[in-house]
């Protein structure tokens, strides 16, 4: 980055986050200079599962995950494997992760999680009008299907804290599944519908739309890497 370039708002990323934060700002009529090594939304945000998820307070880490970390380490088809030489290196990651899979912490952090996605719906419908995003914009909820009844018992916990949270969820029974998703082949135990999620159906058109809206209301982007940042008395300096 040019030393003299100065600017109101430096966003660094112009993934998701970066994007809607301009949004937000330009609309605000803030100046507003996005910087990214990369193509705009050609990160994570350009290849997700597209589900704005307003119900997913669970964190990674619980105390199901937690009982269940033995098998999952030694299955090699588990979804979390390890790199066994750097076990050392990794160790105090793993007590962190542990610890903050006991109850206590789990209630905290999904707590924290329920409260950041919250305003997750209007802030995503505010957009939507802002983006011309509509037909982007798949209104028909998500469906959680548990083939064993193990599987849908082991998820009570979370259910339990979702509903004392206020989130909007139903509990369906296989004939309620069926009924719902005829083409699904029958599955043994019950599923999980939460009704007022979203699905995006094409996250990097919905990344090409934001980065249009907040380009026409002005903001810059600017293809440079951050390497470095200095908080100072009138300001924040960035390098790179
Ligand atoms: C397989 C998969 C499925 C997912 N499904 C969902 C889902 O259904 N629903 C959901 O809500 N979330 C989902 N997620 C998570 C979601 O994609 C991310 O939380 C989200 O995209 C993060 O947005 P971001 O803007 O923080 O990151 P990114 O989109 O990765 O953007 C970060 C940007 O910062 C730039 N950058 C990095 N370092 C620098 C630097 N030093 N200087 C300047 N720029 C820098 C990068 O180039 C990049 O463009 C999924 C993720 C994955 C991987």
């Amino acid at each position: 980055m040019a030393a003299s370039e100065t600017v109101e708002i430096a966003i660094v990323g112009a993934g998701v986050v970066g994007l809607a934060t301009a949004l937000r700002l330009v609309a605000d009529g803030r100046e507003v200079l996005l910087i990214d090594p990369n193509e705009p939304g050609s990160g994570a945000s350009f290849g997700n599962a597209g589900t704005i998820a307003e119900y997913a307070c669970m964190p990674v880490g619980t105390p199901a995950v937690l009982r269940a970390l033995p098998k999952l380490l030694l299955d090699p088809d588990s979804p979390f494997s390890l790199r066994w030489p750097a076990l050392l290196q990794l160790a105090p990651w793993l007590v962190r992760f542990m610890r903050q899979s006991l109850p206590a912490a789990t209630r905290a952090n999904a707590l924290a999680l329920a409260g950041l996605l919250a305003d997750a719906l209007p802030a995503w419908e505010d957009m939507v009008g802002e983006a011309g995003l509509e037909d982007q914009m798949r209104r028909n909820g998500c469906l959680y299907l548990y083939r064993r009844l193990s599987d849908f018992a082991a998820g009570a916990g979370g259910r339990a804290m979702r509903a004392a949270f206020g989130i909007h969820q139903e509990v369906l029974t296989p004939e309620e599944v069926a009924a719902l998703e005829p083409g699904l082949p029958a599955t043994a135990a019950h599923g999980v519908y939460f009704p007022d999620s979203i699905n995006v159906t094409d996250p990097a058109m919905v990344m090409r739309r934001l980065l249009g809206a907040v380009s026409a209301r002005g903001a810059s982007v600017k293809q440079a890497e951050i390497t470095g940042l200095q908080v100072e008395a009138d300001g924040v300096q960035l390098s790179g």
